[in-house]
């Protein structure tokens, strides 16, 4: 029997006929050509971080750790090139060896470059796009088992930036990068009806700024990054009480919360208290930008209107406090600057991303339909990555080029060999 796929939540498991490592690009070509023969599907898993079914693939599972090398770094015009399987966390280290650092990250460094961009991978600026943005050029295998080369010029581009697995095989990336900077960090407490009220000011005056919240608490935690040049870098006790807390304290809290699901908003008040704390610390961005990796948890996330986020928080808060939800997790609101990515959640428009998480709570199904319910009265689109449920119609009405992405896809892959049934979900079925 072969290996199944199980992503990182463990909430999305297939059965591949078969697995694929190829090591190079000739290989991938003549895998994509031997699938299409056959009438085969094929679908690549970056690092499986997805908590939507997007990457899982029930005919052949491909596995790009053979391409995942720093191809080369240009100091001068602070661009990077990598093969599509290298990992945030090596493209990193080496941007760091060359004075250079990525302008804006995620939460973690453990996904591929792009799995990242596939499904609008972001941080948190109103200065700054997602990590799709900083693209300047890609190379694919296409359905047929060409290669293919989108240059920055390409009018192609902004329809591969955010390609949600379904153009090819994304063999190589070029993004551009900034100088090295460093970062310091100030988190404040705030009553969340004012931080709503705040949070236009906070992003217009803040190139980073972020939110979190503790359901059902009546405090959040903002979090806002000033960049600087000088030579930082953070405490290492600190780093190290983060991964034990996140590795022991936490999981045995939240475990806790699982068994008896009334502890959960006792459990949620105590963590406010002891771990929602202000204070400032200071480091070099991209270990200022992301966390200790956290316990294992379900995530939904909608992008809203920017205009919208102090509304949509309050709406959330009222949400979980009029169902009674249990969310046993933070709750998390970013921002990312309006794009020209067809298929990108922040499309058009200056995007306030609000994304409700929990680990072990019975209420998770119910808090996370409600949510989505909610996102409907507000035109808010789906991360590609998290989980949620759509049509079509639906994507059809809240993106203005999925038409040109569908028929971009159709160019590529006119034989729809690197379909499964979530992307069918999105851009609909044969
Ligand atoms: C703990 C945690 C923290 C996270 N933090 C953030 C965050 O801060 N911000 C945010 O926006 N998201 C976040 N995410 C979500 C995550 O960034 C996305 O789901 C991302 O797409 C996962 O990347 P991956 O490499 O694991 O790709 P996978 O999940 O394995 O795949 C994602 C998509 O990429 C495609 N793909 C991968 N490689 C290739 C390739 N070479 N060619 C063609 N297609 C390919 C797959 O087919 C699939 O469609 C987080 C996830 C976790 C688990």
């Amino acid at each position: 029997m072969t290996r199944p796929f199980v992503n990182w939540a463990r909430n999305v498991r297939s059965a591949p006929r078969a697995w694929a490592a190829p090591s190079n690009e000739a290989d991938v070509a003549a895998l994509v050509q031997e699938t299409r023969a056959r009438g085969g599907r094929l679908r690549v898993c970056g690092s499986r971080h997805s908590w939507s079914p997007i990457a899982a693939s029930d005919d052949v599972q491909v596995e790009l750790t053979g391409l995942s090398d720093v191809v080369s770094v240009d100091v001068d015009r602070q661009t990077v090139t990598v093969q599509g399987g290298c990992t945030l966390r090596t493209l990193n280290e080496a941007l760091g060896r060359h004075g250079l650092a990525m302008p804006i990250l995620g939460s973690i460094t453990e996904q591929a470059i792009a799995g990242a961009v596939a499904t609008g991978t972001h941080g948190s600026s109103l200065r700054h796009g997602n990590l799709a943005s900083l693209i300047q050029g890609l190379r694919l295998v296409d359905g047929r088992g060409e290669v293919v080369e989108i240059g920055p010029d390409d009018p192609r581009l902004p329809g591969a930036r955010v390609h949600l697995g379904a153009l090819g095989v994304i063999t190589q990336v070029t993004l551009g990068v900034d100088r090295a900077f460093g970062l310091i960090e100030t988190r404040t407490r705030w009553p969340l009806d004012e931080a709503a009220d705040a949070l236009a000011t906070l992003a217009a005056t803040h190139e980073y700024v972020k939110v979190w919240w503790l359901p059902p608490c009546d405090d959040v935690l903002v979090t806002t990054y000033r960049r600087t040049n000088e030579l930082v870098a953070r405490s290492r006790v600190e780093a190290a009480w983060e991964r034990v807390a996140n590795a022991t304290v936490f999981p045995a809290l939240l475990g806790a919360g699982g068994v008896i699901p009334t502890l959960i908003p006792s459990i949620m008040r105590l963590v406010d208290r002891v771990h929602f704390l202000p204070g400032t610390r200071a480091g070099q961005s991209a270990e200022m930008f992301t966390l200790v990796m956290p316990p294992r948890h379900q995530e939904t996330e909608l992008a809203f209107d920017a205009a919208h986020a102090g509304e949509a928080l309050r709406a959330m808060r009222d949400l979980v406090r009029a169902s009674g939800v249990r969310l046993d997790f933070l709750s998390e609101l970013r921002f990312v600057k309006g794009d020209e990515s067809w298929m990108s959640p922040a499309y058009g428009r200056d995007t306030c991303q609000l994304g409700m998480y929990a680990t072990h709570s019975p209420d998770i199904p119910r808090a996370f339909a409600a949510f989505r319910e909610l996102g409907r009265a507000w035109d808010a689109r789906p991360h590609w990555g998290k989980s949620f449920e759509t049509t079509p119609e639906e994507i059809d009405a809240l993106y203005p080029r999925a038409a040109d992405f569908r028929a971009l896809a159709a160019d590529l892959d006119p034989d729809r060999v690197f379909r499964n049934p979530f992307v069918d979900s999105i851009l609909g079925a044969p």
